[in-house]
């Protein structure tokens, strides 16, 4: 198979994981390597379904000993089968970074006879771009789940971010449609990552010159009505990944039918989109995952964003009074972001703010002003109830489409907290 044939079905293969985004590490060049790395993120660019991906992501192989129900690569799959050697990817990795086309590499593969063995390979092919070919630039690769601790340690020396996919958000549905896979060989290398993070950190503390291992932190993918679990267990799963783990990101995945005995449907994008929203939330916002749901609401609704639905459910904290809610406040209310919120503490020094003044800051009014007073007046007579100021904030913009019939979501979406 030549070159371009392997390219075509390789970088398809690896569009459905959507573990990377951005490089999340800056590295300037330096005169005995070639490449840097951008903390704002490497080359991004969207696939006809909408999602964003590095433009050179792709696999070693898709060829794979294990039969995950959800993968397109999975053994019982009948699909042309391709592999990169080590070599082919340095040099596509190097010619295509010289061509401006990419900024980096997100390497991921099937398994190959072992764990360990696949885990050699991409140590061979690192090994290859780092060292014989110098590239700097960003490397972000996915391990493999029950691999050896000691390649673990080796393959963190020679990239920027590494993903261990969680990919179901419970160990039942582990076994019942992954089942060469376990939590203990997902959890287990998290750890070490987790690990062996913090001990790089430590030493450069001590030893300038001490390797690093992992700087760009670890992140994970969890795929999204593949399996009944509700939006409450994804969130506190991925608020219990983010606080033990310190994952720097957990990205949801809608569930693509990829054939097999898992249900058809269409991907549902917008719940993978409420999900997006509420993960901002914990991580930026001071939520937990406790307080968005409820005994009698164990999934997210997909009419109001996260932070609204929470701001209706607890009208008693409502409304509060621009020019002396402090920093925690400020960023609850449904329109006001972090930054929003720092420009009010800002602006409050030198006077007291209106709503024109709110405006001009970037707040938006839309909805914040249900939740708000400036010197103790609303900007509108509004009935004050929770049914009354929901039909008002209903996000009509979202309906659930179709992943392949209308403009992908995530191109008219912006996350808009
Ligand atoms: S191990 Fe990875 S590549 Fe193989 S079937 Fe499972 S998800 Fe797909």
């Amino acid at each position: 198979m030549d070159i371009m044939k392997k390219l075509e079905v390789l970088t398809e293969g690896a569009k459905y994981d959507v573990a990377c985004t951005s490089s999340g590490v800056g590295r300037a060049g330096n005169k005995n390597s070639i490449g840097s790395a951008s903390a704002c993120g490497i080359c991004h660019s969207f696939t006809p379904d909408g999602r964003c991906i590095s433009l050179l992501k792709l696999l070693m192989t898709n060829v794979c000993i294990y039969d995950c129900a959800y993968c397109i690569n999975r053994k019982s799959n009948d699909i042309p089968r391709a592999a990169f050697s080590p070599r082919e990817i340095a040099e596509l990795t190097l010619n295509f970074y010289r061509r401006n086309y990419i900024e980096g590499l997100f390497l991921s593969s099937g398994i190959v006879k072992s764990p360990d063995y696949t885990m050699e390979l991409l140590i061979q092919t690192l090994r290859l771009i780092r060292e014989e070919y110098r590239f700097n630039g960003y490397i972000h690769v996915k391990a493999i789940p029950g691999a050896d601790e000691a390649l673990l340690r080796r393959l963190g020396h020679l990239t920027d971010r590494m993903s261990v996919n969680i990919e179901l958000p419970s160990e039942k549905s582990l076994v019942e449609i992954a089942p060469d896979k376990s939590k203990l060989s997902i959890l287990g290398p998290m750890g070490y990552v987790k690990n062996g993070i913090s001990q790089a950190k430590e030493e450069v503390a001590v030893f300038r010159h001490t390797p690093s291992f992992v700087p760009a932190g670890q992140s994970t993918q969890m795929i999204v009505g593949a399996t009944p679990e509700s939006d409450n267990t994804i969130v506190h799963l991925a608020q219990g990944l983010y606080r033990r783990y310190g994952l720097k990101r957990v990205f949801y995945s809608a569930y693509i039918p990829v054939g097999g005995k898992l249900p058809v449907a269409d991907p549902p994008l917008l719940r993978e989109h409420r999900l997006y929203q509420a993960d901002w939330l914990l991580r930026f916002y001071g939520f937990s995952a406790q307080e968005l749901f409820s005994h009698e609401q164990e999934n997210l609704s997909l009419h109001l964003d996260p932070k609204c639905h929470w701001a209706l459910k607890n009208l008693e904290h409502f409304p509060i009074e621009i020019n002396l809610a402090d920093y925690r406040m400020l960023l609850r209310v449904p329109g006001i972001g972090q930054t929003s919120a720092k420009r009010i503490l800002t602006a409050r020094r030198v006077g007291t703010l209106n709503f024109e003044n709110l405006k001009k800051i970037g707040v938006v009014l839309k909805r914040a002003q249900y939740f708000i007073t400036c010197n103790g007046k609303m900007r509108e007579r509004i009935a004050w109830r929770p049914d009354a100021l929901e039909m008002k904030l209903t996000d009509n913009r979202y309906s659930q489409v179709s992943l392949f019939e209308k403009e992908p979501l995530w191109l008219s979406v912006k996350s808009s907290l």
